[in-house]
């Protein structure tokens, strides 16, 4: 890889570029708080003249400084500062400071004032100030923030925000993050084209998504029953022990091991009683499963095995001291964590939970999806059937999903193909949801109406994902909020859902790191696919005479046909990197069990 100024970087650097007088730290002083509330950890790097100072004479670490330390780092339990000495030629290198930031802690970097470095900026710009363009000569300006009093050229492509909207040029950098990659940017000069789109990978795709997803931030608390599905907060840690008190794992008798051949019975024990008193070497009790062992005894040896005669009972076979016995606090000691937060709770987490008297788990609050379906040809299925119409299949599907994601669900219906209507509608979602999901409308070759109305509201990107079904998907951020446009086949919008949707909800719902589960299955028949595009194939996978698990298609794989995803309980993932599959090949099958 060349050596460019941002290939060490390992996230987005933006630049911030203007003539001074524009007003650049007056925007990041109001722009970093709006960074800050959607959950973004922002660096920044300013440029300063020469003998700039941040510590003040009198200071020790300034007279430690003057008195000849060439680096001086001070640190307390909240702040640490490093100042070094460190004289160049000309401008300080862009490249080293840059890797002086922990870019491990920090989302993104913001650059003020390398206005001339081959980095991506932002422009800003006002009339009043009366200066040039920066935008005509550097090809790595990706938008123009400005005021109204500023006329741009009219070959200017870049996308024009306004200085002032500061909610506007934060969807914009929450854009630019979603599009960028670890790569090295091109240089300086005609040839580069910032604009260039290629188609993305299932995989980048997925990562862009992710890396501006931000989980929600508050908690409620609920009783187990309202729980399921839902995400815990907080880590379950256990008040009891599991089992509470040592007791025996069968029905049988109960004694201290040693060298007896027979005991005397003293008693009985039920589960949920106790023997009161010890038993002293040489007696037993009969016991029941789950009942404490009494005092003095260890060793349990199953009713199957023992004979009681007279008052005494005496065992078959050998003895192994400790036999039989549950330990307190075996399965889960008081004070260990028994489960950790971002775990979504399912019927075993439930009764877990209930076993260790915790009742009321602290949860995330549930993400809020709006969804609405669009065209003019989409009826809802409680009204008549127009004529050259189709009953809306989408949003039932969406809501279903969102269901088993546990999300409230907003639905907004089916909004018209007009300009005026879709703003409407996309303005009310993004004000009272997390998540804005459209179906429809995204194609080449539909209908501009939610494009308009999507670019007037956020910033929104068309991609090209390298999969099939399901390829144009729309996605970038709303006034704020997170906006997925799907396609409109059917079947596209769940293959896409599964696959992009489904990670960025299970992220900002606090699942800890959400991964597919993917397994295995011998393919029973051929199945086609294309380097270079990942193949989402309905699969119905079941067990093979062999005692292996196979998988075979559902037949047709029309994106429309709805009824496959019904016959089907799988994808089945056929990689980028696989040109065909043959009989008696290994895919990947992903279950529907999780979602559908
Ligand atoms: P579009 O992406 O809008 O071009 O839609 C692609 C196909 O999906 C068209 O045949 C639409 O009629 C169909 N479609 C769009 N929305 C829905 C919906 N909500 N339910 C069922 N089919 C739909
Ligand atoms: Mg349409």
């Amino acid at each position: 890889m060349t050596d460019t100024l941002l290939s060490d970087c390992r996230v987005p650097v933006l630049g911030i570029c203007a003539y001074s007088g524009t007003g650049k730290t007056t925007l990041l002083l109001k722009l970093l708080p709006e960074l800050n509330r959607r959950g973004l950890k922002v660096a920044v790097v300013k440029h300063a003249h020469h003998n700039f100072e941040v510590d003040k004479p009198g200071k020790d670490s300034f007279e430690l400084r003057k008195a000849g330390a060439d680096q001086m780092l001070i640190g307390s339990s909240n702040r640490r500062a490093l100042m070094m000495e460190r004289p160049v030629e000309g401008d300080p290198d862009l490249k080293e400071l840059l890797a002086m930031i922990d870019q491990e802690r920090v989302d993104l970097i913001l650059v003020e004032g390398f206005k001339k470095l081959a980095l991506p900026k932002l422009e800003l710009h006002r009339a009043e100030v009366g200066k040039p363009f920066v935008f005509t000569q550097d090809a790595l300006i990706q938008a123009i923030a400005c005021d109204d009093a500023t006329v741009l050229p009219a070959d200017c492509a870049l996308s024009r925000l306004s200085i002032n909207d500061v909610e506007g040029i934060a969807d914009f950098i929450q854009g630019f993050m979603a599009r960028w990659t670890p790569v090295a940017p091109a240089p300086l000069g005609p040839s580069c084209d910032s604009v260039e789109r290629k188609q993305l990978s299932v995989t980048q795709g997925v990562q862009r998504i992710l890396a501006m997803v931000q989980p929600v931030a508050e908690t409620e608390s609920a009783h187990l029953t309202e729980s399921l599905g839902r995400v815990l907060a907080e880590d379950a840690i256990s008040p009891v022990n599991v089992p509470q008190q040592t007791n025996s794992a069968m029905d049988g008798y109960a004694f201290a091991a040693g060298a007896h051949d027979d005991y005397q019975l003293v008693g009985e024990v039920f589960a949920g009683y106790a023997h009161e008193g010890t038993l002293a070497p040489g007696q037993a009790v009969k016991i029941m499963t789950g009942a404490p062992l009494p005092e003095g005894a260890d060793t349990v040896v199953m009713r199957e095995l023992a004979s009681e005669q007279a008052g005494r009972v005496r065992f078959d076979g050998a003895i192994e001291p400790g036999q039989n016995v549950r330990q307190a606090g075996e399965d889960i000691a008081v004070g260990a964590t028994a489960l950790n937060a971002g775990q979504r709770i399912d019927a075993a987490e439930m009764g877990l939970l209930a076993s260790l008297g915790l009742a009321q788990p602290t949860l995330w609050r549930r993400p809020k999806v709006a969804i609405f379906s669009t065209g003019d040809e989409v009826c809802a299925p409680e009204q008549p059937l127009k004529a050259n119409c189709i009953f809306d299949a989408n949003r039932f599907t969406l809501q279903g999903m969102l269901a088993k994601l546990g999300c409230e669900v907003l639905d907004l219906g089916i909004i018209e193909d007009n300009e005026a209507a879709m703003v409407a509608a996309l303005e009310r979602a993004a004000a009272e949801a997390d998540v804005v999901i459209t179906s429809g409308g995204v194609s080449v070759g539909d209908a501009d109406f939610i494009k308009d109305a999507l670019a007037k509201l956020g910033n929104i990107d068309f991609w090209k994902i390298a999969q099939r079904p399901g390829r144009p998907l729309a996605f970038g951020s709303l006034k704020g909020k997170l906006f997925f446009g799907l396609p409109g086949n059917p079947v596209a919008v769940m293959v896409s859902f599964m696959q992009f949707v489904q990670p960025a909800l299970r992220k900002m719902a606090g699942e800890a790191d959400w991964q597919p589960t993917l397994i295995k299955a011998i393919a029973t028949e051929p199945m086609r696919s294309r380097t270079g595009r990942t193949e989402f194939t309905r699969g119905i996978a079941a067990l093979g005479a062999g005692g292996q698990l196979e998988v075979r298609t559902t037949g047709s794989q029309g994106s429309g046909i709805l009824s496959s995803m019904v016959q089907a309980n799988c994808l089945i993932v056929i990689e980028e990197a696989i040109d065909q599959v043959r009989p008696g090949d290994a895919v990947w099958v992903q279950l529907f069990a999780d979602l559908m």
